[in-house]
C-alpha cells in the first residue's frame, strides 16, 4: 500500500490564540484536501486547536518526554499530548538534537513513550552541512534512522521526515538529486528492517515553500512536506498543501 500523503506544519515557538485564525483560515480552503494535514502548534494552542473539531486538520506536539509524569520541569509527557487532543508528535527534530543535545537513543525512547500514548511519531533525520559537504550524508542519515526509529515503529504509527540541518530555516534547498538519494536509501533501509509491507511516509523538510513545493512532490519516495516557517500562515501552507 502507498504511504498515505501528509503535509504537516511545524509552528516551533511562534504563535498565540491570535493566530487560530489561520487554522481557520487553511480548514475553510484546504480541510478536505485528500491528504493528511497536521499542524504542530506550540503546546499552549494544542487544546484550542484540538477543540475545533471537524476542521480536517489533525494538531501535534512538538516534542514530547519519553517517560509519562514525573519530576520533568517544563516538559510534557505523551499521554498529556493525548489528553490535549494531540494524534502526533515531532520527535528529533534538528532543534531538539541541537538546543537539548538529544541522542538518537532518547528520541527512540520519545517515540516509543508517543506509540504507547497512541501518538503518531514523525522522527527527524538529518546530516549538517559540514556532514554533507564531507560526504557522510547517507552514513548519518543510516545511523539516525537506526537509533531513533524504534523497534515497535509501523507506517501506521511513525512517520519519517528528513531535514537536512543546512536547509532549515535557511531558505536554501538540496537539489531533487540530493532528495532524491536520501530518500531511496531511508526507504531501502527501512524496508530492510521492516520488511516490504513497511510502507512509512518519507517527508522532506527544509525551506518548503509555495514555489518549490510541487517539484519536492514530484521526487519519487516523497510523500510530503515537514514545513516550519511558511506553515505559520495559511496563505502560505495553502498552496503548499493543494501542491501535495
Ligand atoms: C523545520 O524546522 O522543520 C523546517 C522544515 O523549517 P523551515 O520550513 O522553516 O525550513
Amino acid at each position: 500500500m502507498a504511504p498515505r500523503k501528509l503535509a504537516a506544519g511545524n509552528w516551533k515557538m511562534n504563535g498565540t490564540l491570535a493566530a487560530l485564525a489561520e487554522l481557520d483560515a487553511l480548514a475553510r480552503d484546504h480541510g478536505e484536501a485528500g491528504v493528511d494535514v497536521l499542524i504542530c502548534p506550540p503546546a499552549t494552542l494544542i487544546h484550542a486547536m484540538s477543540s475545533r473539531a471537524g476542521q480536517g486538520i489533525a494538531v501535534g506536539g512538538q516534542d514530547c518526554h519519553a517517560k509519562d509524569s514525573g519530576a520533568h520541569t517544563g516538559d510534557i509527557s505523551a499521554p498529556q499530548l493525548r489528553d490535549a487532543g494531540a494524534s502526533h508528535v515531532i520527535v528529533g527534530h534538528s532543534e531538539r538534537r541541537t538546543d537539548h543535545a538529544e541522542t538518537d537513543g532518547e528520541v527512540a525512547a520519545k517515540a516509543i513513550a508517543a506509540h504507547k500514548a497512541g501518538l503518531v511519531s514523525v522522527i527527524c533525520v538529518g546530516e549538517t552541512e559540514a556532514e554533507r559537504d564531507g560526504g557522510q550524508t547517507l552514513d548519518v542519515i543510516a545511523r539516525q534512522l537506526a537509533g531513533s526509529v524504534p523497534d515497535c515503529a509501523t507506517a501506521a504509527n511513525t512517520v519519517i521526515a528528513y531535514e537536512p540541518v543546512w536547509a532549515i530555516g535557511t531558505g536554501r534547498t538540496p537539489t531533487g538529486d540530493q532528495i532524491a538519494e536520501v530518500h531511496a536509501a531511508m526507504r531501502d533501509a527501512l524496508v530492510r528492517r521492516f520488511g516490504d509491507g513497511a510502507d512509512f511516509a518519507l517527508l522532506y523538510g527544509g525551506s518548503v515553500k509555495p514555489s518549490n513545493a510541487a517539484e519536492i512532490f514530484a521526487i519519487p519516495h516523497v510523500d510530503g512536506a515537514l514545513v516550519g516557517g511558511a506553515s505559520l500562515k495559511a496563505s502560505d501552507f495553502g498552496p503548499i498543501v493543494a501542491a501535495l
